[in-house]
């Protein structure tokens, strides 16, 4: 039996029901096909049974340091079971209401695995889907190294972690990307020992290096350990966990300054080097659609090599971010109703890693910004939380660092603190607006509040600093 609909999409995750929803919205009938849950990674393995887990971990920290604010309170310990009824007490209601927006937007929701088989239909337990146009959107999977075994009890991936039901006694953590970072610094407010191997020179590589050496100082002083520009040779189970072994001659700034070669044991390893396209055996390459290593490449709107056929979210080599998958959804279904669109400006994508201290940035990095426009015609300011109010009420360190043209608009704003992850909603219109600092200068911050740190890097660069020293 054949279906037909205007769009059929492939895979319910952050991309494929964002462009489900906006689809519907506008006045097209919809098929989503889904073969797990709608919502996909961000709901259910991603984005927010981490941010619960990184939720319980401040509490963690909080309870075990409230002495420093004069509250007297007994750290006792982690109930896993706990915190996995509060984490997966949240999913659940999210998952809920987003079940319930699919049935209000009227959109058909098809269970089961499906496959591409011509450029306009898509095959569902023996049943067709036909549409005027199909969406791909079938997300990714973690990824491992050649020869590294995921076993989901010794060599874990972010999967199973997020369903461990006990704190670990240690951690080896191979990858020092955002995935990694976050469930380091989980673990470390559990109580586990933590090491970090990253092969790059610097934790979150893609971050301002700034960034990066602020967290890695933050890091060690949490008692996290990290092997950076250290390559991982291979890992052997033990009788209490794992053994894993680092190539000799490639330290470059470990934590502890020596060399490598050496290897490390813990209770478990967590694999946390990227994720992969899923696009294998989906039928996209018969029906001619282009791929590079299982990515599916499209143009500025989406498009992939075939006319009908459309791809979002992290099947395509765009940044894997829940955000991302959302516009890129929204574009394409507004891109079919015919709607003016703008292409993804994807350097003014907020960007946040979630630990403690968190990490957020928007816009280019210094390095970026001096290759795009040369170094002489760029200029940085760094305002230190030191100097802000909230942030030492809070009693963390950090930075706000600026990228600007020189005499121009901002091109980048980093910043590093407790608590930071909210201002970058700011900094993303700062970014995307092609402020000038004396234009944001002119707005007023409340007081007291973290953002007024924006407020004030901004002040500084525009020539007229308030809180600074020096
Ligand atoms: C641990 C972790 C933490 C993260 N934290 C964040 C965060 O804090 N913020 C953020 O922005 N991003 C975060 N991400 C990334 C975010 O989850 C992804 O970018 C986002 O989920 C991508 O959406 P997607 O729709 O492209 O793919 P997915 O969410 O992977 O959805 C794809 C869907 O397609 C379905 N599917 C696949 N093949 C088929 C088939 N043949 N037939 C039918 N259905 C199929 C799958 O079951 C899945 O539901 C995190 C990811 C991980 C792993």
């Amino acid at each position: 039996m054949t279906q037909t609909a205007d769009v059929v999409i492939l895979g319910g995750g952050s991309g494929g029901y964002a462009c489900a929803f906006r689809a519907a919205e506008l006045g097209k009938s919809v098929v989503l096909i889904e073969k797990d849950k709608v919502g996909g990674t961000c709901l259910h393995r991603g984005c927010i049974p981490t941010k619960a887990l990184l939720h319980a971990a401040e509490i963690a920290d909080s309870s075990r340091e409230s002495a420093q604010f004069g509250v007297t309170t007994k750290f006792e310990g982690i109930d896993m079971p706990g915190v996995n009824n509060y984490k997966d007490g949240v999913v659940s209601r999210l998952y809920k209401g987003l079940q319930g927006l699919v049935k209000a937007r009227k959109i058909t929701h098809v269970e089961g695995s499906g496959r591409l088989v011509s450029p306009t239909a898509v095959e569902v337990n023996g049943e067709r889907y036909e549409g005027a146009h199909v969406v791909l959107a079938t997300g990714s999977v973690p990824r491992s190294l050649p020869g590294l075994q995921i076993d989901g009890e010794r060599v874990i991936s972010s999967d199973d972690a997020l369903r461990l039901d006990v704190v670990p006694g240690s951690v080896i953590v191979l990858g020092g990307g955002v995935i990694g970072v976050e469930f380091a610094s989980v673990w470390r407010s559990f109580g586990a020992e933590v090491t970090i191997v990253e092969a790059l020179p610097h934790l979150l590589p893609l971050e301002d290096e700034a960034n990066s050496t602020a967290l890695e100082r933050q890091f060690r002083r949490r008692g996290i350990s990290y092997q950076l520009g250290a390559r991982f040779v291979g890992v052997q189970r033990t009788d209490s966990g794992v053994r894993v072994s680092l190539e000799a001659g490639t330290a470059n700034g470990t934590a502890d300054g020596t060399e490598n070669g050496k290897t490390l044991d813990a209770d478990l390893l967590l694999v946390a080097v990227g994720r992969g396209p899923v696009s294998e055996g989906l039928g996209y390459d018969d029906v001619g659609v282009k791929m590079d290593r299982g990515f599916v490449l499209v143009d500025e709107y989406c498009q992939t090599s075939v006319p009908t056929v459309s791809a979002v979210g992290d099947l395509i080599p765009t940044l894997q971010l829940a955000h991302v998958g959302f516009a890129e959804g929204i574009l394409v279904a507004e891109r079919l109703a015919g709607l003016p669109v703008v292409p993804i400006d994807y350097a003014g994508v907020p960007r946040i890693t979630y630990s403690e201290p968190e990490v957020a940035s928007v816009g280019l990095t210094e390095t970026q910004a001096a290759e795009q426009y040369g170094s002489d015609k760029i200029t940085t300011l760094t305002y230190d939380l030191a100097g802000n109010g909230k942030s030492q009420i809070l009693k963390t360190q950090g930075a706000c660092k600026l990228v600007a043209e020189k005499d121009g608009r901002v091109l980048g704003v980093h910043l590093v603190g407790s608590r930071v992850g909210e201002l970058v909603a700011e900094a993303q219109l700062i970014y995307n607006w092609e402020a000038l600092p004396a234009e944001v200068a002119a707005l007023i911050h409340p007081h007291p509040t973290q953002s007024e740190a924006i407020g004030e890097a901004h002040l500084a660069l525009a020539g007229k600093p308030l809180h600074v020293h020096g």
